[in-house]
């Protein structure tokens, strides 16, 4: 049986603001668990309000690895005033930009799991560019124009290490479903097509793929 979280990081799991439904998120979980075996960090691309960090930082802690999450925290395109997907408690009044870190910080202080979680704000294009580590886990949950998850791609799977996995959100391989473009389901592709990786599993949105190949 795929490895679960605890139930009450579960139950803070469910009280996070966020993207990311309990079905997809077990699956998160278990290839979390399955990658952090290797010994080595978890990296998330799109932390927002640490909704699916929660899940990482669990297994990271219980592997005794560390989860680094990236995000400017300026929020993506449909997350602005006027879009869909706006949440207007995530506005700084002060500044009136979207500001995810306070409410970020303070949902992983209420699950007991800061110590296990680097947080990074920036763009993930200039993180990726300083970075120089082998990951057990990439997930990709940032920026769903193809500028942005294109750029997630390249500047991340290839730290992925041999036997560790890539993790991708938001992937709609039929355009009927879509709400955020198929941005994703075409990096998808890029990473099965490049033969460096292979598919394990598929869970509504979210795929899992193992690296089996060098990196590309
Ligand atoms: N994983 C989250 C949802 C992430 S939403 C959850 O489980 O709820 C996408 C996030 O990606 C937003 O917070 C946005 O600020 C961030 N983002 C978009 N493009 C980015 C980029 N180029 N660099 C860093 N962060 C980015
Ligand atoms: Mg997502």
């Amino acid at each position: 049986m795929a490895a679960e979280p605890a139930p009450d990081v579960l139950d803070a799991f469910e009280a996070a603001k966020g993207f990311m439904p309990v079905k997809e998120g077990l699956a998160l979980y278990a290839a979390a668990a399955d990658a952090a075996a290797l010994g080595l960090p978890l990296l998330e691309v799109g932390t927002y309000c640490g909704r699916s960090t929660i899940l990482l930082a669990d297994a990271a802690r219980a592997a005794g690895v560390s989860v680094i999450t990236v995000d400017h925290h300026r929020g993506s395109e449909e997350q602005q005033p006027g879009w869909d997907y706006h949440d207007p408690d995530t506005v700084d009044p002060e500044i009136g930009r979207m500001d995810t870190l306070p409410t970020f910080r303070r949902t992983l202080h209420r699950a007991g799991l800061e110590d296990h979680v680097i947080a990074v704000v920036g763009r993930s294009p200039q993180v990726a560019a300083l970075w120089q580590s082998p990951l057990a886990l990439v997930f990709i949950d940032g920026g769903h124009t193809d500028e942005h998850a294109g750029a997630d791609y390249e500047g991340w799977a290839p730290h992925v290490a041999e036997g560790g996995l890539l993790v991708i959100h938001d992937v709609f391989p039929d355009p009927v479903d879509e709400w955020t473009g198929q941005a994703p389901y075409r990096i998808y592709l890029r990473a099965l097509e490049s033969g460096a990786f292979t598919e394990v599993s598929a869970t509504d949105s979210l795929r899992v793929l193992r690296r089996t190949g060098a990196p590309d």
